[in-house]
Protein backbone atom coordinates (compact mmCIF):
# COMPACT_ATOMS: atom_id res chain seq x y z
CA UNK A 1 0.00 0.00 0.00
CA UNK A 2 1.26 3.38 -0.64
CA UNK A 3 1.04 6.57 1.49
CA UNK A 4 2.85 9.11 -0.44
CA UNK A 5 2.77 11.80 -3.18
CA UNK A 6 3.76 10.17 -6.01
CA UNK A 7 5.96 13.68 -8.07
CA UNK A 8 8.77 13.40 -10.56
CA UNK A 9 9.12 9.47 -10.87
CA UNK A 10 9.81 9.59 -6.65
CA UNK A 11 7.29 8.85 -3.58
CA UNK A 12 7.07 12.14 -0.78
CA UNK A 13 5.13 13.72 1.78
CA UNK A 14 2.81 16.28 1.69
CA UNK A 15 5.07 19.67 1.97
CA UNK A 16 2.58 20.64 4.76
CA UNK A 17 2.72 17.47 6.67
CA UNK A 18 -0.86 17.09 6.82
CA UNK A 19 -2.98 13.45 5.94
CA UNK A 20 -6.28 12.49 5.39
CA UNK A 21 -7.71 9.47 6.80
CA UNK A 22 -9.11 6.44 4.08
CA UNK A 23 -12.01 4.90 5.88
CA UNK A 24 -13.39 1.08 5.10
CA UNK A 25 -16.52 1.73 4.20
CA UNK A 26 -17.67 -1.90 5.59
CA UNK A 27 -16.07 -1.57 8.89
CA UNK A 28 -16.21 2.40 9.22
CA UNK A 29 -12.51 1.65 10.63
CA UNK A 30 -9.48 4.07 9.26
CA UNK A 31 -6.94 1.95 7.87
CA UNK A 32 -4.68 3.94 6.06
CA UNK A 33 -3.46 7.69 5.64
CA UNK A 34 -2.31 9.49 2.86
CA UNK A 35 -1.30 13.24 2.75
CA UNK A 36 -2.86 16.05 1.88
CA UNK A 37 -1.02 18.09 -1.24
CA UNK A 38 -0.52 21.98 -0.52
CA UNK A 39 -0.07 24.35 -3.64
CA UNK A 40 3.39 23.75 -3.03
CA UNK A 41 3.04 20.48 -3.73
CA UNK A 42 0.59 20.94 -6.83
CA UNK A 43 3.29 23.25 -7.84
CA UNK A 44 6.16 20.30 -7.60
CA UNK A 45 3.98 18.24 -9.57
CA UNK A 46 3.05 20.42 -12.47
CA UNK A 47 6.64 21.97 -12.59
CA UNK A 48 7.61 18.09 -13.02
CA UNK A 49 5.22 17.45 -15.85
CA UNK A 50 5.67 20.60 -17.61
CA UNK A 51 9.50 19.29 -17.81
CA UNK A 52 9.27 15.80 -18.41
CA UNK A 53 6.62 17.12 -21.55
CA UNK A 54 9.18 18.68 -23.12
CA UNK A 55 10.47 15.21 -24.01
CA UNK A 56 7.49 13.11 -23.71
CA UNK A 57 5.28 15.60 -25.70
CA UNK A 58 7.42 14.93 -28.85
CA UNK A 59 7.90 10.84 -28.43
CA UNK A 60 6.37 9.06 -31.37
CA UNK A 61 3.07 6.91 -30.71
CA UNK A 62 4.39 3.81 -31.09
CA UNK A 63 6.86 4.56 -28.33
CA UNK A 64 4.00 5.75 -26.20
CA UNK A 65 2.53 2.76 -27.00
CA UNK A 66 4.96 0.35 -25.29
CA UNK A 67 4.72 2.03 -22.29
CA UNK A 68 0.92 2.23 -22.05
CA UNK A 69 1.25 -1.83 -23.19
CA UNK A 70 3.65 -2.30 -20.17
CA UNK A 71 1.15 -0.40 -17.77
CA UNK A 72 -1.86 -2.55 -18.66
CA UNK A 73 0.47 -5.82 -18.55
CA UNK A 74 1.36 -4.71 -14.79
CA UNK A 75 -2.04 -4.06 -13.95
CA UNK A 76 -2.74 -7.32 -15.28
CA UNK A 77 0.26 -8.63 -12.64
CA UNK A 78 -1.19 -7.02 -9.74
CA UNK A 79 -5.35 -8.12 -10.56
CA UNK A 80 -5.87 -9.26 -7.09
CA UNK A 81 -4.23 -6.65 -4.80
CA UNK A 82 -5.63 -4.07 -6.57
CA UNK A 83 -8.83 -5.65 -7.10
CA UNK A 84 -8.66 -6.02 -2.97
CA UNK A 85 -7.61 -2.24 -2.12
CA UNK A 86 -10.18 -1.47 -4.60
CA UNK A 87 -12.97 -3.19 -2.58
CA UNK A 88 -11.53 -1.92 0.60
CA UNK A 89 -11.52 1.77 0.30
CA UNK A 90 -14.52 2.21 -1.85
CA UNK A 91 -16.37 -1.07 -0.66
CA UNK A 92 -17.87 -2.62 -3.76
CA UNK A 93 -18.09 -6.30 -4.32
CA UNK A 94 -14.57 -7.69 -5.45
CA UNK A 95 -15.68 -9.52 -8.03
CA UNK A 96 -16.96 -5.91 -9.51
CA UNK A 97 -13.40 -3.98 -8.55
CA UNK A 98 -11.35 -6.92 -10.07
CA UNK A 99 -13.96 -6.38 -12.94
CA UNK A 100 -12.40 -2.45 -12.96
CA UNK A 101 -8.77 -4.09 -13.06
CA UNK A 102 -9.65 -5.92 -15.90
CA UNK A 103 -11.52 -3.33 -17.77
CA UNK A 104 -8.59 -0.66 -16.87
CA UNK A 105 -5.81 -3.46 -18.38
CA UNK A 106 -8.23 -3.12 -21.66
CA UNK A 107 -8.19 -0.07 -21.74
CA UNK A 108 -4.64 0.79 -21.47
CA UNK A 109 -4.01 -1.70 -24.19
CA UNK A 110 -6.59 0.34 -26.56
CA UNK A 111 -4.83 3.27 -26.29
CA UNK A 112 -1.70 2.00 -26.88
CA UNK A 113 -3.34 1.11 -30.29
CA UNK A 114 -4.65 4.89 -30.70
CA UNK A 115 -1.38 6.09 -30.19
CA UNK A 116 0.12 4.23 -32.95
CA UNK A 117 -2.30 5.44 -35.19
CA UNK A 118 -0.84 9.00 -34.56
CA UNK A 119 2.18 8.13 -36.16
CA UNK A 120 2.15 9.23 -39.95
CA UNK A 121 -1.64 10.66 -39.39
CA UNK A 122 -0.35 14.09 -40.40
CA UNK A 123 -3.11 15.25 -43.10
CA UNK A 124 -1.99 17.07 -45.88
CA UNK A 125 -5.39 19.04 -47.09
CA UNK A 126 -5.84 19.55 -50.52
CA UNK A 127 -6.81 23.61 -51.00
CA UNK A 128 -7.57 26.04 -53.14
CA UNK A 129 -4.04 27.49 -52.39
CA UNK A 130 -1.89 25.20 -54.82
CA UNK A 131 1.04 27.54 -54.17
CA UNK A 132 1.18 26.40 -50.66
CA UNK A 133 1.54 22.80 -48.68
CA UNK A 134 -0.92 22.61 -45.93
CA UNK A 135 -0.55 19.77 -43.41
CA UNK A 136 -2.83 19.28 -40.02
CA UNK A 137 -1.81 17.79 -37.16
CA UNK A 138 -3.46 16.68 -34.06
CA UNK A 139 -0.84 17.75 -31.34
CA UNK A 140 -0.61 16.90 -27.25
CA UNK A 141 -2.10 20.13 -25.28
CA UNK A 142 0.75 19.77 -22.65
CA UNK A 143 0.26 19.66 -18.86
CA UNK A 144 -2.85 18.22 -17.81
CA UNK A 145 -4.79 18.68 -14.48
CA UNK A 146 -7.08 14.59 -14.46
CA UNK A 147 -9.58 15.25 -11.14
CA UNK A 148 -11.51 11.92 -10.48
CA UNK A 149 -14.67 11.05 -8.83
CA UNK A 150 -14.96 8.15 -6.07
CA UNK A 151 -17.31 5.53 -7.17
CA UNK A 152 -15.21 3.53 -9.91
CA UNK A 153 -11.44 5.01 -8.60
CA UNK A 154 -9.05 2.69 -10.64
CA UNK A 155 -11.69 3.15 -14.03
CA UNK A 156 -11.82 6.66 -13.75
CA UNK A 157 -7.67 7.18 -13.05
CA UNK A 158 -7.83 4.67 -16.38
CA UNK A 159 -10.00 6.88 -18.54
CA UNK A 160 -8.28 10.26 -18.32
CA UNK A 161 -4.51 8.81 -17.54
CA UNK A 162 -4.40 6.23 -20.71
CA UNK A 163 -6.23 8.90 -23.04
CA UNK A 164 -3.81 11.51 -21.80
CA UNK A 165 -0.86 9.52 -22.26
CA UNK A 166 -1.58 8.25 -25.62
CA UNK A 167 -1.77 11.54 -27.09
CA UNK A 168 1.55 12.66 -25.62
CA UNK A 169 0.63 15.05 -22.36
CA UNK A 170 1.91 15.18 -19.17
CA UNK A 171 -0.16 14.33 -16.16
CA UNK A 172 -1.24 15.69 -12.30
CA UNK A 173 -4.22 13.66 -11.22
CA UNK A 174 -6.31 14.31 -8.13
CA UNK A 175 -7.81 11.51 -6.95
CA UNK A 176 -11.05 11.49 -4.46
CA UNK A 177 -9.64 11.92 -1.10
CA UNK A 178 -12.87 9.57 -0.30
CA UNK A 179 -10.60 6.70 -2.58
CA UNK A 180 -6.89 7.84 -3.13
CA UNK A 181 -5.78 4.09 -2.36
CA UNK A 182 -5.72 2.02 -5.94
CA UNK A 183 -4.55 5.61 -7.63
CA UNK A 184 -1.55 5.66 -5.60
CA UNK A 185 -0.40 2.32 -6.29
CA UNK A 186 -0.74 3.49 -10.16
CA UNK A 187 2.61 5.27 -9.26
CA UNK A 188 4.32 2.02 -8.59
CA UNK A 189 2.91 0.80 -11.97
CA UNK A 190 4.32 3.61 -13.82
CA UNK A 191 7.63 3.15 -12.35
CA UNK A 192 7.56 -0.71 -13.22
CA UNK A 193 6.40 -0.15 -16.56
CA UNK A 194 9.29 2.52 -17.31
CA UNK A 195 7.35 5.76 -17.66
CA UNK A 196 9.51 8.72 -17.80
CA UNK A 197 9.97 10.98 -14.28
CA UNK A 198 7.00 13.17 -14.37
CA UNK A 199 5.22 12.25 -17.11
CA UNK A 200 2.19 11.08 -14.64
CA UNK A 201 2.40 12.42 -11.12
CA UNK A 202 -0.40 11.82 -8.67
CA UNK A 203 -1.50 14.16 -5.60
CA UNK A 204 -3.61 13.15 -2.88
CA UNK A 205 -6.04 15.87 -1.18
CA UNK A 206 -9.11 17.58 -1.02
CA UNK A 207 -10.79 19.49 -3.60
CA UNK A 208 -10.82 22.66 -1.88
CA UNK A 209 -6.91 22.64 -1.49
CA UNK A 210 -5.67 20.39 -4.10
CA UNK A 211 -7.91 20.11 -6.69
CA UNK A 212 -8.13 23.93 -6.73
CA UNK A 213 -5.02 24.55 -6.74
CA UNK A 214 -4.48 22.21 -9.90
CA UNK A 215 -7.13 24.13 -11.37
CA UNK A 216 -5.36 27.55 -10.71
CA UNK A 217 -1.91 26.53 -11.65
CA UNK A 218 -0.99 28.40 -15.04
CA UNK A 219 1.06 26.35 -16.40
CA UNK A 220 -1.78 23.46 -16.38
CA UNK A 221 -3.61 23.64 -20.04
CA UNK A 222 -6.75 21.68 -19.50
CA UNK A 223 -8.86 20.28 -16.31
CA UNK A 224 -10.48 17.24 -17.15
CA UNK A 225 -12.80 16.81 -14.47
CA UNK A 226 -15.24 13.67 -13.23
CA UNK A 227 -17.71 13.80 -10.23
CA UNK A 228 -20.68 16.17 -9.41
CA UNK A 229 -22.41 19.07 -11.27
CA UNK A 230 -21.60 21.51 -8.52
CA UNK A 231 -18.07 20.93 -8.43
CA UNK A 232 -17.91 21.13 -12.47
CA UNK A 233 -19.79 24.68 -12.41
CA UNK A 234 -16.73 25.93 -9.74
CA UNK A 235 -14.10 23.91 -11.69
CA UNK A 236 -15.73 25.84 -15.22
CA UNK A 237 -15.70 29.35 -13.39
CA UNK A 238 -12.53 29.14 -12.12
CA UNK A 239 -10.59 27.54 -14.96
CA UNK A 240 -12.38 30.55 -16.94
CA UNK A 241 -9.85 33.23 -15.12
CA UNK A 242 -6.92 32.33 -17.65
CA UNK A 243 -8.97 30.49 -20.18
CA UNK A 244 -7.99 26.65 -19.54
CA UNK A 245 -10.00 23.82 -21.17
CA UNK A 246 -12.24 22.28 -19.01
CA UNK A 247 -13.68 18.44 -19.56
CA UNK A 248 -16.81 17.61 -17.49
CA UNK A 249 -18.42 14.27 -16.46
CA UNK A 250 -21.26 15.35 -14.23
CA UNK A 251 -24.07 13.52 -12.63
CA UNK A 252 -26.92 12.42 -13.95
CA UNK A 253 -30.83 11.17 -13.63
CA UNK A 254 -30.94 8.47 -16.12
CA UNK A 255 -34.48 7.13 -17.18
CA UNK A 256 -35.01 3.67 -18.17
CA UNK A 257 -38.14 3.17 -19.96
CA UNK A 258 -39.80 -0.46 -19.91
CA UNK A 259 -42.94 -1.01 -22.89
CA UNK A 260 -45.65 -3.47 -22.32
CA UNK A 261 -44.09 -6.31 -24.94
CA UNK A 262 -40.67 -7.06 -23.37
CA UNK A 263 -39.60 -10.16 -21.74
CA UNK A 264 -40.52 -9.02 -18.12
CA UNK A 265 -37.90 -11.28 -16.14
CA UNK A 266 -35.22 -9.79 -18.31
CA UNK A 267 -36.40 -6.52 -18.39
CA UNK A 268 -36.29 -6.38 -14.18
CA UNK A 269 -32.59 -7.38 -14.26
CA UNK A 270 -31.64 -4.82 -16.73
CA UNK A 271 -33.52 -2.86 -14.38
CA UNK A 272 -31.67 -4.07 -11.28
CA UNK A 273 -28.59 -3.84 -12.85
CA UNK A 274 -28.93 0.31 -14.08
CA UNK A 275 -30.49 1.16 -10.06
CA UNK A 276 -28.26 -1.39 -7.93
CA UNK A 277 -24.76 -2.48 -9.50
CA UNK A 278 -22.06 -0.30 -7.69
CA UNK A 279 -24.78 0.48 -4.63
CA UNK A 280 -26.20 2.50 -7.73
CA UNK A 281 -23.07 4.58 -7.06
CA UNK A 282 -22.86 5.58 -11.21
CA UNK A 283 -23.11 8.33 -12.88
CA UNK A 284 -25.59 6.77 -15.67
CA UNK A 285 -27.37 5.06 -13.37
CA UNK A 286 -30.88 4.48 -14.56
CA UNK A 287 -32.71 5.75 -11.46
CA UNK A 288 -35.94 6.57 -13.05
CA UNK A 289 -38.15 3.75 -14.29
CA UNK A 290 -40.68 5.16 -16.88
CA UNK A 291 -43.09 1.47 -16.52
CA UNK A 292 -45.86 0.86 -19.24
CA UNK A 293 -48.87 1.16 -16.82
CA UNK A 294 -49.88 -2.20 -18.84
CA UNK A 295 -47.34 -4.14 -16.81
CA UNK A 296 -47.27 -2.40 -13.69
CA UNK A 297 -48.69 -5.17 -11.39
CA UNK A 298 -46.58 -7.97 -12.63
CA UNK A 299 -43.31 -5.83 -13.63
CA UNK A 300 -43.13 -4.87 -9.59
CA UNK A 301 -44.13 -8.18 -8.26
CA UNK A 302 -41.01 -9.34 -9.68
CA UNK A 303 -38.92 -6.39 -9.17
CA UNK A 304 -39.83 -6.19 -5.50
CA UNK A 305 -39.08 -10.03 -5.27
CA UNK A 306 -35.69 -10.19 -7.08
CA UNK A 307 -34.88 -6.79 -5.34
CA UNK A 308 -34.72 -8.39 -1.37
CA UNK A 309 -33.35 -11.51 -3.23
CA UNK A 310 -30.11 -9.30 -3.79
CA UNK A 311 -27.17 -10.36 -0.88
CA UNK A 312 -25.91 -6.97 0.28
CA UNK A 313 -22.85 -7.53 2.49
CA UNK A 314 -19.36 -6.68 2.80
CA UNK A 315 -17.64 -6.38 -0.47
CA UNK A 316 -14.86 -9.07 0.43
CA UNK A 317 -17.51 -11.52 1.53
CA UNK A 318 -17.42 -13.42 -1.97
CA UNK A 319 -21.45 -14.13 -1.59
CA UNK A 320 -22.19 -10.02 -1.62
CA UNK A 321 -23.94 -8.56 -4.91
CA UNK A 322 -24.16 -5.01 -3.23
CA UNK A 323 -21.90 -3.82 -1.01
CA UNK A 324 -21.38 -0.39 1.02
CA UNK A 325 -21.95 3.28 0.35
CA UNK A 326 -18.45 4.77 0.09
CA UNK A 327 -18.63 6.80 3.17
CA UNK A 328 -20.63 8.33 6.03
CA UNK A 329 -21.80 11.53 3.93
CA UNK A 330 -22.91 9.57 1.15
CA UNK A 331 -24.60 7.09 3.32
CA UNK A 332 -26.63 10.35 5.11
CA UNK A 333 -27.27 12.03 1.74
CA UNK A 334 -28.93 9.18 0.24
CA UNK A 335 -31.01 7.97 3.94
CA UNK A 336 -32.42 11.98 3.45
CA UNK A 337 -33.19 11.47 0.25
CA UNK A 338 -35.49 7.96 1.34
CA UNK A 339 -37.01 9.96 4.15
CA UNK A 340 -37.40 12.78 1.61
CA UNK A 341 -39.05 10.16 -0.20
CA UNK A 342 -41.71 8.77 2.48
CA UNK A 343 -42.70 12.41 3.38
CA UNK A 344 -43.49 13.18 -0.09
CA UNK A 345 -45.87 10.52 -0.18
CA UNK A 346 -44.14 8.04 -2.47
CA UNK A 347 -45.10 4.58 -1.67
CA UNK A 348 -41.86 2.02 -0.61
CA UNK A 349 -41.93 -1.30 -2.26
CA UNK A 350 -39.38 -2.77 -0.56
CA UNK A 351 -35.81 -1.15 1.21
CA UNK A 352 -35.90 2.11 2.80
CA UNK A 353 -33.20 0.94 5.61
CA UNK A 354 -30.23 -0.65 6.50
CA UNK A 355 -30.21 -4.75 6.02
CA UNK A 356 -30.90 -6.53 8.93
CA UNK A 357 -27.75 -8.04 10.59
CA UNK A 358 -25.44 -5.04 8.89
CA UNK A 359 -24.52 -3.01 12.13
CA UNK A 360 -21.94 -1.01 11.08
CA UNK A 361 -20.53 0.10 7.73
CA UNK A 362 -22.28 2.19 5.59
CA UNK A 363 -25.01 -0.41 4.11
CA UNK A 364 -28.44 0.88 2.08
CA UNK A 365 -30.84 -1.98 1.36
CA UNK A 366 -31.96 -1.19 -2.12
CA UNK A 367 -34.93 0.46 -2.63
CA UNK A 368 -37.79 0.93 -4.72
CA UNK A 369 -40.32 3.87 -4.66
CA UNK A 370 -43.41 4.01 -6.33
CA UNK A 371 -46.31 6.41 -6.57
CA UNK A 372 -43.31 9.15 -7.45
CA UNK A 373 -44.54 12.18 -8.90
CA UNK A 374 -41.93 14.47 -11.03
CA UNK A 375 -41.78 17.28 -8.34
CA UNK A 376 -40.59 15.05 -6.03
CA UNK A 377 -36.73 15.07 -5.15
CA UNK A 378 -36.16 11.53 -5.41
CA UNK A 379 -37.14 11.54 -9.00
CA UNK A 380 -35.86 15.48 -9.46
CA UNK A 381 -32.57 15.00 -8.22
CA UNK A 382 -29.11 13.03 -8.12
CA UNK A 383 -29.46 10.64 -5.13
CA UNK A 384 -26.55 8.28 -6.28
CA UNK A 385 -27.17 5.52 -4.29
CA UNK A 386 -29.21 2.40 -4.34
CA UNK A 387 -32.78 4.13 -4.65
CA UNK A 388 -34.79 3.68 -7.37
CA UNK A 389 -38.36 5.42 -8.65
CA UNK A 390 -40.97 4.24 -10.09
CA UNK A 391 -43.91 6.25 -12.33
CA UNK A 392 -46.27 4.76 -14.68
CA UNK A 393 -46.93 6.07 -18.00
CA UNK A 394 -50.01 4.62 -20.57
CA UNK A 395 -48.61 6.54 -23.69
CA UNK A 396 -44.88 6.90 -25.98
CA UNK A 397 -44.76 10.20 -26.00
CA UNK A 398 -45.77 10.72 -22.14
CA UNK A 399 -42.70 8.54 -21.75
CA UNK A 400 -40.49 10.26 -23.89
CA UNK A 401 -41.29 13.97 -22.45
CA UNK A 402 -41.40 12.59 -18.56
CA UNK A 403 -37.79 11.33 -19.41
CA UNK A 404 -36.53 14.23 -21.14
CA UNK A 405 -37.84 16.32 -18.36
CA UNK A 406 -34.43 16.69 -16.62
CA UNK A 407 -31.68 19.05 -16.19
CA UNK A 408 -29.42 16.41 -17.26
CA UNK A 409 -28.47 14.16 -20.08
CA UNK A 410 -26.32 11.48 -19.17
CA UNK A 411 -28.14 8.15 -19.85
CA UNK A 412 -30.94 6.49 -20.73
CA UNK A 413 -32.38 3.14 -21.70
CA UNK A 414 -35.20 1.69 -23.84
CA UNK A 415 -36.54 -1.67 -23.73
CA UNK A 416 -39.43 -2.77 -25.68
CA UNK A 417 -39.73 -5.71 -28.18
CA UNK A 418 -40.82 -3.88 -30.86
CA UNK A 419 -37.23 -2.57 -32.66
CA UNK A 420 -39.01 0.38 -34.84
CA UNK A 421 -40.58 1.67 -31.45
CA UNK A 422 -37.08 1.12 -30.16
CA UNK A 423 -35.67 3.08 -32.66
CA UNK A 424 -38.15 5.92 -32.90
CA UNK A 425 -37.96 6.79 -28.87
CA UNK A 426 -34.21 6.05 -28.73
CA UNK A 427 -33.89 8.87 -31.26
CA UNK A 428 -35.76 11.64 -29.11
CA UNK A 429 -34.25 10.56 -25.96
CA UNK A 430 -32.38 13.95 -24.64
CA UNK A 431 -28.76 11.82 -23.59
CA UNK A 432 -25.19 11.28 -24.63
CA UNK A 433 -25.17 7.46 -24.11
CA UNK A 434 -28.52 5.64 -24.77
CA UNK A 435 -29.04 1.88 -24.69
CA UNK A 436 -31.28 -0.29 -26.36
CA UNK A 437 -32.73 -3.85 -25.20
CA UNK A 438 -29.95 -3.46 -22.43
CA UNK A 439 -28.43 -0.88 -19.82
CA UNK A 440 -25.28 0.58 -18.23
CA UNK A 441 -23.08 -1.48 -21.02
CA UNK A 442 -19.90 0.41 -21.56
CA UNK A 443 -18.15 -0.04 -24.37
CA UNK A 444 -14.67 1.40 -24.09
CA UNK A 445 -14.36 2.21 -27.92
CA UNK A 446 -17.65 4.60 -28.05
CA UNK A 447 -17.57 8.34 -26.83
CA UNK A 448 -18.84 8.50 -23.16
CA UNK A 449 -20.45 12.07 -21.96
CA UNK A 450 -23.59 14.21 -21.49
CA UNK A 451 -25.96 16.92 -22.57
CA UNK A 452 -27.54 19.21 -20.78
CA UNK A 453 -26.00 19.83 -17.18
CA UNK A 454 -24.05 16.18 -17.17
CA UNK A 455 -20.99 17.85 -18.82
CA UNK A 456 -19.42 18.57 -22.41
CA UNK A 457 -16.71 16.85 -23.74
CA UNK A 458 -16.18 12.93 -24.57
CA UNK A 459 -14.26 10.45 -23.06
CA UNK A 460 -13.35 7.00 -24.18
CA UNK A 461 -12.53 5.41 -27.56
CA UNK A 462 -10.86 8.61 -29.84
CA UNK A 463 -13.03 11.04 -28.90
CA UNK A 464 -11.30 10.74 -25.57
CA UNK A 465 -8.08 10.97 -26.98
CA UNK A 466 -8.64 13.84 -28.88
CA UNK A 467 -9.93 15.47 -25.61
CA UNK A 468 -5.96 15.92 -24.94
CA UNK A 469 -5.16 17.06 -28.46
CA UNK A 470 -4.90 20.62 -30.45
CA UNK A 471 -5.50 20.96 -34.44
CA UNK A 472 -2.71 22.62 -35.60
CA UNK A 473 -1.82 23.60 -39.56
CA UNK A 474 1.70 24.02 -40.73
CA UNK A 475 1.43 25.54 -44.21
CA UNK A 476 4.60 26.41 -46.19
CA UNK A 477 4.85 27.62 -49.26
CA UNK A 478 6.10 26.26 -52.03
CA UNK A 479 6.93 28.68 -54.98
CA UNK A 480 10.57 29.75 -55.88
CA UNK A 481 9.39 33.35 -55.32
CA UNK A 482 8.49 35.87 -52.77
CA UNK A 483 4.93 37.11 -51.96
CA UNK A 484 5.16 40.37 -53.92
CA UNK A 485 2.78 42.22 -52.28
CA UNK A 486 4.92 45.08 -51.79
CA UNK A 487 6.26 44.81 -55.38
CA UNK A 488 7.37 48.17 -56.76
P1 LIG B 1 -17.22 15.68 -6.30
O1 LIG B 1 -17.59 16.71 -7.29
O2 LIG B 1 -17.51 15.92 -4.87
O3 LIG B 1 -15.67 15.39 -6.35
C1 LIG B 1 -15.01 14.95 -7.53
C2 LIG B 1 -13.56 15.35 -7.45
O4 LIG B 1 -13.45 16.76 -7.49
C3 LIG B 1 -12.85 14.90 -6.18
O5 LIG B 1 -11.53 14.51 -6.51
C4 LIG B 1 -12.84 16.18 -5.36
O6 LIG B 1 -11.80 16.24 -4.41
C5 LIG B 1 -12.64 17.22 -6.44
N1 LIG B 1 -13.05 18.59 -6.07
C6 LIG B 1 -14.05 18.96 -5.23
N2 LIG B 1 -14.12 20.31 -5.17
C7 LIG B 1 -13.16 20.81 -6.00
C8 LIG B 1 -12.75 22.11 -6.38
N3 LIG B 1 -13.34 23.21 -5.89
N4 LIG B 1 -11.75 22.24 -7.27
C9 LIG B 1 -11.16 21.13 -7.80
N5 LIG B 1 -11.49 19.88 -7.47
C10 LIG B 1 -12.49 19.70 -6.59
O7 LIG B 1 -17.89 14.33 -6.81
P2 LIG B 1 -17.90 12.91 -6.10
O8 LIG B 1 -18.87 13.00 -4.97
O9 LIG B 1 -16.51 12.44 -5.85
O10 LIG B 1 -18.46 11.98 -7.27
C11 LIG B 1 -19.79 11.77 -7.47
C12 LIG B 1 -20.28 12.58 -8.66
O11 LIG B 1 -19.52 12.27 -9.81
C13 LIG B 1 -21.70 12.29 -9.02
O12 LIG B 1 -22.42 13.47 -9.25
C14 LIG B 1 -21.60 11.50 -10.32
O13 LIG B 1 -22.69 11.59 -11.15
C15 LIG B 1 -20.38 12.07 -10.93
N6 LIG B 1 -19.78 11.12 -11.87
C16 LIG B 1 -19.90 11.36 -13.21
C17 LIG B 1 -19.37 10.46 -14.14
C18 LIG B 1 -19.52 10.70 -15.62
O14 LIG B 1 -18.91 10.00 -16.41
N7 LIG B 1 -20.30 11.66 -16.05
C19 LIG B 1 -18.67 9.35 -13.69
C20 LIG B 1 -18.55 9.14 -12.33
C21 LIG B 1 -19.11 10.05 -11.43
Amino acid sequence: MRDELFIDGDWRASAGGGTLDCIDPATEEVFARVPAATAADVDAAVTAAARAFRTWGVTTGAERAKHLRAIAAELRKRRDELGALETRDNGKPLVEALYDVDTAANIFDMYAGLAEQLDGADEELSTSAAYLKVVVRKSPLGVVGLITPWNFPIEQFTWKVSAALAAGCACVVKPSEVTPMTSLMFGEIANAAGLPAGVLNIVTGTGAETGQALVEHPAVAKISFTGSTATGRKIMASAAADLKKVSLELGGKSPILVFDDVDIARAVEWVMFGAFVNQGQVCTSTSRLLLSAAIKKPFLDELKARTEELVVGPGAAPASQMGPLVSKAQYDKVMGYIEAGRRAGATLLTGGDRPEGLNAGYFVAPTVFTDVTPDMSIWREEIFGPVLSVMAFETEDEAVALANDSEYGLGAAVLTGDAARSDRVAAQLQAGIIWQDCNQIVVMEAPWGGLKKSGMGRELGRWGMEAFQETRQFTRWLPDSGLGWYAK
